[in-house]
């Protein structure tokens, strides 16, 4: 192996690989952009040492699903539903992005990422009118160091006259095309590709199986919504089970409104959940579908979903859906026999495994990434637990999962590389952006509310 080593000293390893659990005072060796030893102790004379007693560290994080897009549009859409979020986001607001647009707020999006622990980025990018508009994205999502799956999807304008709406154009073969064969043509490296399509939800039966197929045909993860309005192919999931085109590399992001035996078919044929707990209970998708899933077997994996109304904490994102199935099941514990259940129905660290190893398995990379084990890529957050907010740890999983926020969120190492250390970002003129971030969003947002205007006296 080559490259540098780096030696983490007397930390507290959540693992979150089940042969290793949770080891007290270990120390965990890097090198190059791997794990290469976890011990009680190691002498590695050549390394780079970092104290990290007090410290916890645990895999780093995944976030399975976020419109990386929307960052400069934060709070913008906070009262929003489902229509709402539909006709002034996509419809609205979307129109207005310029590639330098997207470029910067990818950028944004991704640094808080990672100033929140993620080490893994599904960046759901459904904003991408022009080949150029999707460079800007991936652009930003390179410059910003994070480890990204650049999911590319389509836009959703309302049609003009005489063009085809959304939902009756298939996925653009040419762009998958192009970025396979050019910047995003390997899948080792820190950004990859894959297809965020319209599916039966969104889309017409046509549509969804020349989707799906163009996935299979390029080996691709597909990825698609699903849950808070009306489908457009309601029989759409069956008939992709018949056609044989349901597999572990189709991501239905939701669900929400799936029947019983469409969710039971859909499991068995191992395709994976992504639940954004914080969106679906605001927007109005439907209860979020975890213990649905854990009753078949399965586990969802979370996201974040949205910057212009949530911040992107995925610990955050965990203990909010951590409490929403506990209180489900606590309620329907009442119901059933006026008791509350003895215990709680999910242990909080299966909340921790939604977003490391349930994210890995959700992107077919459980082998590379989602526990810190020897051999898997060096993605790694530092917790410092001796903290006001996590002091003192008697539970080091639930103190991660329940007590501890970004503000505890110390360094975070990604492929062996420090995104965040002493509390921050490596990247340089983070200012600087964050003023063009602002610029961008207002400059987005007054044009909505000119275009608002104009209607409005339109109809007087
Ligand atoms: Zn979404």
């Amino acid at each position: 192996m080559k490259g540098r080593r780096i030696l983490l000293k007397c930390a507290t390893l959540v693992t979150m690989d089940e042969r290793l659990g949770v080891i007290d005072n270990a120390d965990l060796l890097v090198h190059g952009d791997r794990i290469a030893a976890i011990a009680h102790r190691i002498d590695e004379p050549d390394a780079q040492v970092v104290d990290c007693a007090g410290r916890i560290v645990i895999p780093g994080l995944i976030n399975a699903h976020l419109h990386t897009w929307q960052t400069g549009l934060r709070g913008a859409a906070a009262n929003w539903t489902l229509p709402e979020y539909f006709r002034s986001m996509h419809a609205g607001l979307a129109t207005f992005f310029g590639p330098e647009d997207i470029n910067v707020a990818t950028l944004a999006g991704a640094l808080n990422q990672i100033n929140c622990g993620t080490t893994t980025l599904v960046d759901w990018c459904h904003n991408n009118p022009t080949p150029e508009h999707t460079d800007a994205a991936i652009e930003g999502l390179a410059e910003s160091g994070i480890r990204a799956v650049f999911m590319h999807g389509s836009p959703k304008p309302d049609p003009k006259p005489g063009q085809r709406p959304f939902w009756e154009l298939p996925h653009p073969r040419a762009e998958i095309e192009r970025l396979r064969a050019g910047r995003l043509s390997g899948d080792d490296a820190l950004v990859t590709l894959g297809m965020a399509i319209l599916g039966p939800h969104y889309s017409t039966w046509e549509v969804t199986r020349a989707d799906f197929e163009l996935a299979r045909e390029y080996d691709l993860l597909k990825s698609m919504h699903c849950a808070g309005l009306a489908p457009r192919c309601p029989d759409g999931w069956d008939r992709l089970a018949d056609a044989g085109l349901l597999d572990a590399r189709t991501n239905v992001v939701h669900g929400n409104d799936l029947g019983d035996a469409q969710l039971r078919r859909m499991v068995e044929a191992g395709v994976s959940f992504s639940v954004t707990p914080e969106g679906e209970a605001t927007q109005g998708h439907g209860f979020p579908i975890i213990g649905r899933l854990r009753e078949l077997g399965a586990r969802p994996s979370l996201g974040s979903d949205l910057e212009s109304v949530f911040g992107g904490d995925m610990l955050g994102a965990a203990r909010v859906a951590l409490a929403l199935q506990r209180a489900r099941d606590n309620e329907a514990a009442r119901a059933r026999t006026g008791e509350l259940p003895a215990t709680s129905t999910v242990p909080v660290s299966e909340a921790l495994a939604w977003i490391t190893i349930e994210g890995a398995r959700m992107l077919g990379q459980q082998h590379r990434l989602g526990s810190l084990t020897v051999g898997k890529q060096a993605d790694l957050v530092v917790v410092d637990a001796r903290s006001i907010g996590m002091q003192p740890v008697h539970d080091p999983v639930a103190s991660v999962v329940l007590q501890a926020g970004p503000g505890d969120v110390e360094a975070v190492m990604i492929a062996g590389h420090w995104a965040k250390r002493d509390h921050r970002l490596a990247y340089p003129g983070v200012r600087a952006r964050l003023a063009e971030l602002a610029a961008s969003g207002e400059r987005i947002l007054g044009r909505l509310s000119g275009a608002g205007a104009r209607q409005a006296e339109a109809a007087h």
